[in-house]
């Protein structure tokens, strides 16, 4: 695994897989990894000829009262595991070589960002649609691979390469979870054992609802409700939604289109973010189908 740190180093190393007809993949991450990203690095070494990790924790997504400074960090463990599960380039930019002095442009995205997340952190799509089509400017791949942990982001991105004609290919990876639910993340490390405990809650409320989704219970305030008398092992519940998978648009009256419950909570100090989707007939079940690139139209 070679470790690259300039963007011209990293242009001038990937010229070379791509002058052979290699087919590159890309995985964008902020460290701290754990087998949810190594999921996503093992889809693309599956798939790809080369595998370029990046990990750069970007500051234009986090407000100022966000955890930015003191955001988890451990280079060694992240490249052991970088090169366990099949990455080839490991990319560690600067923050002043990818906000230059005098930086002054950003990708706006439009009504995808708005609800849920986009709610309660503002600019947050904003930085990470920049630093996306940053990286994607830096690495050039051919595919590059979300984790549908950060659903909303995933529809961002992919709605970004579709308006603005990225040569990309997005791939959805499933979000990978502890053996007792919990959804993995970099920010679990933040919890203490009471609140890891409290905050199984919220993989059990969205697992409540999908159980009753699957005995055919298609009413959006009686699945909203199954979650919501889970989460309250959580402190504070951001929001609880059942949305449009494609559009993010509340689903009010009956479940007859896919459909993801999104849940955002605060346990203790953390913010934790969780979600599943809700497919009324197995057509619908495959993420990567009803929202891949190939079927832009
Ligand atoms: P992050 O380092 O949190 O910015 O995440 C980098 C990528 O890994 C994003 O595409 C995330 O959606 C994805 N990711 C994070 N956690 C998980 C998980 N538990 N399962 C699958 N993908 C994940």
């Amino acid at each position: 695994m070679r470790v690259v740190r300039s963007i011209a180093d990293l242009r001038v190393l990937l010229r070379t897989f791509r002058e052979k007809g290699q087919r590159l993949g890309f995985v964008p991450t902020m460290g701290y990894l754990h087998e949810g990203h190594a999921a996503l690095i093992r889809q693309s070494a599956s798939r790809c000829d080369v595998t370029v990790v990046s990990i750069f924790v970007n500051p234009t997504q986090f407000s100022p009262n966000e955890d930015f400074a003191k955001y988890p960090r451990d280079l060694e463990r992240d490249q052991a595991l970088c090169m366990e599960a099949g990455c080839d380039v490991l990319f560690l930019p600067e923050v002043s070589e990818v906000y230059p002095t005098g930086y002054q442009t950003s990708i706006e995205p439009g009504r995808l960002a708005e609800p849920l997340c986009g709610q309660f952190r503002p600019g947050h799509f904003r930085g990470v649609a920049t630093v996306v089509a940053k990286l994607f400017n830096m690495v050039l791949p051919d595919l590059a691979f979300f984790g549908q942990k950060d659903f909303q982001q995933t529809l961002v991105v992919r709605r970004m390469v579709r308006d603005l004609n990225m040569p990309v290919d997005v791939v959805v990876v499933p979000t990978i979870r502890e053996a007792d639910g919990l959804a993995m993340s970099s920010r679990n490390s933040y919890l203490s054992a009471d609140e890891r405990e409290r905050a199984l809650s919220i993989s059990q409320g969205l697992f409540a609802a999908r159980d009753a989704f699957s005995n055919g219970e298609r009413n959006p305030s009686r699945l909203l409700g199954l979650t919501m008398a889970a989460l309250a092992g959580v402190d504070r519940v951001q929001y609880c939604e059942l949305v449009d998978a494609q559009s993010l648009e509340p689903i009010l009256d009956t479940v007859d289109r896919t459909a993801a419950l999104c849940v955002a909570a605060y346990v203790g100090g953390t913010r934790l973010i969780d979600n599943l989707i809700l497919a009324p007939s197995l057509d619908d079940a495959g993420l990567n189908v009803s929202l891949s690139p190939t079927s832009q139209g």
